[in-house]
């Protein structure tokens, strides 16, 4: 694995909250981080059909286009009896043409899975990848999952996206019924960064 040599990383997102979390990481490490915005980086379209392929996308076109090692991540939930779905489409399923709507995007995947007439468990994982991409042309890829299960009805009212639906393999909670300290502690987000800060060890 080549490891992170320099003292200044760009991170592919134009999400503040995610850009703090990795900056926090990162501290120990002594690196600084610059976002996307602040580049005035474009958001290149995600093409790819893996969250691999779509975070290399990203973090090879801010490589490119800054000269510095770039960071990006992609992530999502895969429906095993939906095969794989929604998956890179996971944040689409929400889009309404006005905003994302949640509560939508959970809807169909229980449609789904009823039309299918899905066998329980009706198993499902969280995915996170994060590329991190050398301006040579060189990347290392990072990932972390949680396996779990769809139910239904939705339940809790932490967290964001999916979480009322997924519950994590061991676990009798939802990820939207777990106290966020918890979420973070397990998630397939946490198990990647695990991953990841590990290029960042001097
Ligand atoms: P992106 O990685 O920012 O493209 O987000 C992908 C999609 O996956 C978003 O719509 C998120 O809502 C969803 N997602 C990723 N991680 C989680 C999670 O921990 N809980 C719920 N939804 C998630």
């Amino acid at each position: 694995m080549r490891r992170f040599t320099g003292d200044r990383l760009l991170v592919a997102t134009h999400n503040r909250g995610k850009l703090e979390e990795i900056a926090h990481l990162l501290e120990p490490h002594r690196v600084a981080v610059v976002g996307a915005a602040e580049m005035n980086l474009p958001e290149p379209a995600e093409t790819e059909t893996t969250f691999i392929g779509n975070a290399r996308i990203k973090a090879h076109a801010a490589a490119r286009a800054t000269r510095l090692p770039a960071l990006a991540d992609d992530s999502g939930i895969s429906v095993d009896a939906l095969d794989g779905a929604p998956g890179v489409h996971t944040a689409d399923w929400a889009e309404t043409g006005s905003g994302r709507d949640f509560e939508m995007a959970m809807r169909r995947v229980w449609d789904a899975l009823q039309a299918k007439a899905a066998p329980e468990p009706r198993t499902a994982r969280f995915t996170c990848t994060f590329v991190l991409a050398w301006p040579d042309g060189h990347d290392e890829v990072f990932e972390g999952e949680i396996p779990g299960r769809i139910v239904w009805p939705m339940r809790g009212d932490q967290g964001h996206g999916y979480d009322p639906i997924f519950q994590p393999e061991g676990y009798d909670l939802t990820f939207a019924e777990m106290d966020r300290w918890e979420k973070n502690r397990i998630s397939h987000r946490a198990r990647a960064f695990e991953k990841l800060v590990q290029v960042f060890d001097r």
